[in-house]
């Protein structure tokens, strides 16, 4: 009597195992009905053996299996097994979590069939740039496994480079799927994908979507219906039957990387994917994540270069330091780019004001005192939101009203400190108040509606002054912006992660990017009391490679990814010494001891050392090899799991961390 072999959406490292009278190899990649506890579940069958491991008699039989959907396929679930091995989560999460809901629910709610969007006119594509042209034809479609670094200025024509490789792939009859940061702050990508192939069905795929439509355009890809699958991290792992090109654009984009449940990054499961289906993957990036640059550097991925802007017409534009040092600044704006902003004022060209900050200001505090709003339940300070008179913790999301008075002393006096992007708004509407100010942030932008009406009005000329978050760095053409002053970068200099200067560097460049994107040339007015520091200076140079060099060498030197490679156990409890308590065992089990390629730090309270009522501590693992850090951590893993943990303590393993 055959024996089906079933993931579930389980915390444990294994299969369950159920009788099944009638069940046949066929039916692997089903999903099925199965007795759990008190009640059921949906599994899916993985295997279908005529012996399992536990004695016959002693399992129950699987309920019905079903089959209104094809079986998963084998490449999907060898994927899954990668992911599951290399980032230490169970086999039955992996599997589940890449399901849409409806496939996974007891009684999936009755869905209506979608109704077809209408074709979008098609647009003619433009002759390409002879870098372009290079770029196209190193990618061999048909070659097998090819990994590729599309290494571009922003406006170089990176887009048109994946359309042209999205059409070899469609007249090979395959699918393709591109994967993107935020697929909310790119609706104009949609919008040109559709438009370039109006003859081919084009789904969309990120947690945005309602679960109906989600399932609808899952099933498509599933089905091959979809050749062109458009998605955010979560759509690395839709089985696709046809799949002959993935594209992974801004793949230095920290969004890549899943925060909770399982901790993977989309972009290495991309790279994974192409190599298991013998298919060419491209990451595309004007400013390259330095582990894709060593990567690409190293000659383990091809590097593909577009140096030019597609535009001929549109040059990169010039960047300035302001050094603001020995300058009276108002609202943190200096006089070179409150003179700047009137010029552009006076051409009718539009500005933006970049300040990562949003809210009125950071915190709000009593000079007579010294209290300042803190969050009671995280170790960040509550920041102040005048537009609707607020304190809000940008870290849990708890919020009280502005109190008239300070709360330990009484003194009404009590003042904003620092400044986010509500406060310089403010400024500049006191400032300029003939010109049209438009705020975006994620505070006066909440919805994809709201955003594409904000992109609209921007295009449309009906403002002058665009102040603003990274939500307006990211991929977009605003023709009649010219200049892009900087507020505020310095504080990420020094930054005790070691990260944070490329991290800068990215959003620093994507940022100038949006200036003179048409024929208008732009400016870039970065303000800095720095103005001495090698991230400035490469900076004005355009020179991404010359920062990488520099920030690659520094790593090197430290023993920091990725000339090492890293995993972080995580504990959160209500007090830090159970936390700290828990990582100590963990760190001194056996299988953690005599490692000679592994090593293991001491636990540490994490940077934000309380969140949402939790402390966190941390412990570091480190090893110059990455075999022997694959191989040391399912059996450091396993004897964790058996550690008896406290009942109010949280525990998790990430694999290839972002921050630490
Ligand atoms: P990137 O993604 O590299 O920032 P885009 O693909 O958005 O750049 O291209 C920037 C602009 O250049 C777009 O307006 C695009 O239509 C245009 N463009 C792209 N390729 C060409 C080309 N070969 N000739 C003329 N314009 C082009
Ligand atoms: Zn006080
Ligand atoms: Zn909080």
């Amino acid at each position: 009597m055959p024996v089906l072999r079933v993931a579930l959406d389980l915390p444990l490292h294994r299969l369950f195992e159920y009788r099944a009278d009638d069940a046949s190899t066929a039916d692997v990649g089903l999903r099925v009905r199965v007795p759990f506890g008190r009640g059921e579940k949906i599994g899916v069958i993985v295997e279908v053996v005529a012996e399992g491991e536990w004695p016959l008699d002693q399992l129950k039989p699987a309920g019905s299996v079903l089959r209104d959907a094809a079986p998963l396929p084998a490449d999907f679930f060898e994927l899954c097994r990668f992911a599951s091995a290399y980032y230490q989560a169970p086999l039955g999460e992996v599997v589940l979590q890449a399901l849409p809901k409806g496939l996974k629910q007891l009684d999936p709610p009755a869905r209506r069939a979608g109704r077809a969007a209408k074709p979008p006119r098609p647009l003619p594509p433009p002759a390409l740039t002879a870098e372009q042209a290079t770029a196209i034809d190193a990618v061999d479609i048909e070659g097998g496994y090819s990994a590729h670094l599309l290494f571009g200025v922003t406006g170089s024509g990176k887009t048109e480079v994946y359309l042209r490789l999205v059409d070899r792939c469609l007249a090979a009859g395959q699918q393709v799927l591109l994967l993107v940061p935020e697929i909310n702050l790119t609706p104009q990508l949609e919008e040109r994908v559709s438009a370039r192939f109006p003859e081919t069905r084009v789904v969309s795929l990120h947690s945005e979507l309602a679960e109906a439509a989600r399932e609808r355009h899952w099933r498509a890809a599933a089905s091959g219906e979809a050749a062109i699958v458009l998605g955010t991290r979560l759509a690395i792992f839709t089985p696709m039957p046809r799949l002959g090109l993935i594209i992974v654009d801004e793949e230095h984009d920290a969004s890549f990387k899943q925060q909770d449940g399982m901790r993977y990054s989309a972009r290495d499961v991309a790279v994974v994917r192409a190599r298991q289906n013998a298919i060419p993957v491209l990451l595309g990036s004007a400013t390259p994540s330095l582990e894709t640059w060593a990567n690409a550097r190293g000659g383990r991925y091809g590097l593909l270069t577009l140096r030019e802007r597609a535009n001929r017409e549109a040059t990169l534009p010039a960047v300035d330091l302001v050094d603001t040092r020995k300058m009276v600044l108002r609202e943190g704006v200096s006089p070179p780019l409150a003179d700047a902003i009137r010029v552009r004022l006076e051409r009718g060209e539009q500005s933006l004001v970049f300040l990562n900050r949003r809210g009125y200001a950071p915190v709000l505090a009593c000079p007579a005192c010294g209290w300042v709003s803190r969050c009671k339940r995280c170790a960040a300070n509550l920041v102040l939101h005048l537009a609707d008179r607020r304190l809000r913790c940008h870290h849990c999301g708890f919020e009280h009203g502005v109190p008239r008075a300070c709360p330990t002393c009484g003194n009404q006096d009590i003042h904003p400190f620092g400044r986010g992007t509500q406060r310089l708004e403010a400024w500049l509407g006191e400032a300029f108040p003939e010109a049209r100010i438009l705020r975006v942030d994620r505070d006066s932008v909440k919805s994809r509606k709201q955003w594409e009406s904000v992109l609209e009005r921007i295009h449309g000329g009906e403002a002058d002054i665009l102040v603003g978050t990274q939500m307006l760095a990211k991929g977009h053409d605003f023709p009649k912006l010219t200049l892009v002053g900087v507020l505020g970068a310095d504080s990420a200099l020094f930054a005790a992660d070691w990260r944070a200067p490329e991290r800068l560097f990215a959003q620093l460049m994507q940022v100038a990017g949006r200036a003179g994107r048409a024929e208008l040339k732009g400016e870039v007015l970065i303000q800095t009391q720095y103005p001495d520091h090698p991230l400035f200076a490469s900076l004005v140079g355009h020179d991404y490679e010359g920062f990488a060099a520099g920030q690659l060498k520094e790593r090197e030197q430290a023993g920091f990814p990725p000339y090492a490679f890293q995993a972080v156990l995580r504990a959160e409890a209500p007090e830090m010494a159970a936390a700290i308590d828990f990582l100590t065992a963990a760190a001194a089990l056996p299988e953690a001891s005599g490692q000679n390629d592994v090593a293991i730090y001491d636990p540490v309270p994490m940077r934000m050392a309380r969140l949402a009522n939790l402390e966190r501590g941390q412990l570091l693992v480190e090893s110059y090899s990455r075999p022997a850090l694959q191989a040391f951590l399912p059996r450091w893993r396993a004897a964790i799991e058996a550690l008896k943990a406290p009942s109010r303590l949280r525990w998790h393993l990430e694999v290839d961390p972002l921050e630490l």
